[in-house]
């Protein structure tokens, strides 16, 4: 049964805090014939969308989305605009690709800037605020961790103003963690109101001419052809972006892995608190474990946290969860270890969603003429700078324009396929209690085997 407009409003704190009405655009009703069809309005759809009505005002572009605009996880991420690629650090260290690797780590970092201009041009309020990302150290292993990172960064050509150390009393002055061995500053990150961006973003299609047909599920993608429930859109080109939701179209099951990612949101805190956490310009925070943590303090005063790493069998997809469940009450243990002072108030949203993890963990875009097909994402939960670079290069290169990003190693094949069942429940399972093991080591202070460090990070890119 189709969800209300009081259930849209349920998902999330963004979806709650987001301006104007969720109640859905009316379905496409009957057969149409356009140049692009899109299916899903999440970021990547948005931004084709928006990247193809620029570049050639007067194209007939019709998006199809399940739900509306911003259900899935563009409308409740953490936030963290941030300039970097699941996989890229992969293709930073392959000699062979490593100038094409800095040229897309170039175009990232320039991705994030791209998404606050565009959001100034088209007055898209998504509360977008460029503090950076401070990657503090809680544990000895993360300090060394982060400072390998720092030399492999420096070793690439990146310098200062990229991203620095910042001793133990300067990270303390943005992030006030309980456990702060110093930290890594990476300068190419914004933290913005997701749901706000996606909404803000269909808005903007449509001005420049998009059709958005929601609650129109696409049953079926054929060459040249979305098949929905009362019509069928042809388009010279249809673009799958559907990310951790392709399990859903027929054949798709195992394109995809949806990797779900828990959050919770604190009430808004007084003046007295912030003395005590820090994040005066709205730096994004964390640490650098393998099951990722990441949170940001809202513009209106909260602070919005989350970790990865929930799988269900057979690419389960689950987008309501029930308030009490453990998640929960981990992501607020582990929010609390970063600042105590949080014990003193209350958890107001708690919500969660699945991101999408390709087989070789690496994003990739494409189009394959022939068929009339065309595909994003793959972001492994990177995706909120990466998609805009995604959409704007689809655009590219389904219009054939030249740019610099129609050659970028983002440009591939489809993904290759994953397991069957049970095998990659086993899989992805196995690795998160790898990955949560480790993890607990480094925090209790042991030594984790590097080895084992390593045969992470290789399954991982
Ligand atoms: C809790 C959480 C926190 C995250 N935090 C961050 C972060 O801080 N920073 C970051 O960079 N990334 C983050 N991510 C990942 C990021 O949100 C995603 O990579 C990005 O939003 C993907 O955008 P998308 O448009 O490709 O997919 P989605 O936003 O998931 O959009 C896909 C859309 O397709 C629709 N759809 C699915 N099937 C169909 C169908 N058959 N027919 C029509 N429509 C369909 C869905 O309803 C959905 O609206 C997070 C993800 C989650 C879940």
């Amino acid at each position: 049964m189709a969800m209300t407009h009081d259930e849209y409003r349920g998902l999330s704190l963004w979806h709650a805090t987001a301006p104007g009405s969720l109640e859905p655009r009316p379905p496409l009703e009957r057969d149409a014939q356009v140049d692009v069809a899109i299916v899903g309005a999440g970021y990547t759809g948005l931004w084709t969308a928006y990247y193809l009505a620029s570049l050639e005002p007067g194209i007939r572009v019709a998006i199809v989305e399940a739900e509306i605009a911003g259900f899935g996880a563009s409308g409740r991420n953490g936030g963290w605009c941030l300039g970097t690629l699941a996989g890229g650090e992969t293709l930073l260290a392959d000699p062979t690709r490593r100038e094409a690797a800095e040229r897309l780590q170039r175009a990232l970092f320039d991705a994030v800037d791209e998404v606050g201009r565009v959001c100034g041009q088209e007055a898209i309020d998504c509360h977008y605020a460029k503090g950076g990302y401070v990657c503090v150290a809680t544990a000895e292993a993360h300090r060394e961790q982060l400072l390998r990172d720092l030399e492999r960064w420096r070793s690439l050509g990146f310098g200062e103003r990229d991203m620095r150390w910042l001793p133990q009393a300067e990270c303390a002055d943005r992030v006030r963690a309980k456990r702060n061995l110093g930290g890594l500053f990476f300068a190419h990150c914004a933290a913005i109101h997701p749901a706000r961006l996606a909404r803000g973003l269909a808005l903007a299609v449509e001005r420049r001419g998009v059709a958005i047909h929601e609650q129109t599920p696409a049953l079926a993608l054929e060459p040249r052809c979305v098949r929905t429930p009362r019509g069928s859109l042809r388009a010279d080109t249809v673009v799958c972006a559907t990310e951790a939701y392709s399990r859903t179209l027929p054949g798709q099951v195992r394109r995809i892995v949806p990797m779900h990612s828990m959050m919770v949101a604190t009430e808004p805190l007084p003046e007295a608190a912030w003395k005590e956490i820090g994040l005066a310009n709205r730096e994004t925070f964390g640490d650098p474990r393998r099951i990722v943590v990441y949170g940001q303090r809202t513009a209106d005063d909260r602070i919005a946290f989350g970790t990865r790493g929930s799988y269900f069998y057979g690419s389960g997809i689950r987008d309501r969860f029930e308030p009490g469940i453990a998640a929960f009450a981990r992501v607020q243990h582990t929010l609390e270890s970063f600042f105590p002072i949080l014990r003193d108030f209350a958890i107001t949203h708690r919500w969660g969603g699945p991101l999408g993890v390709p087989r070789n963990w690496r994003p990739s875009v494409g189009v394959d003429a022939r068929a009339g097909l065309a595909w994003a994402g793959g972001y492994v939960g990177e995706g909120v700078a990466a998609s805009n670079l995604a959409g704007r290069t689809l655009a590219e290169l389904i219009l054939a324009r030249e740019s610099e990003r129609v050659h970028l190693p983002l440009v591939g094949p489809p993904f290759p396929s994953w397991e069957p069942e049970p095998l990659r429940w086993i899989g992805v399972r196995g690795l998160l209690r790898i990955g949560q093991s480790l993890d607990a080591a480094e925090l209790a202070g042991r030594r984790t085997p590097r080895l084992r460090g390593a045969i992470w990070r290789s399954f991982v890119h």
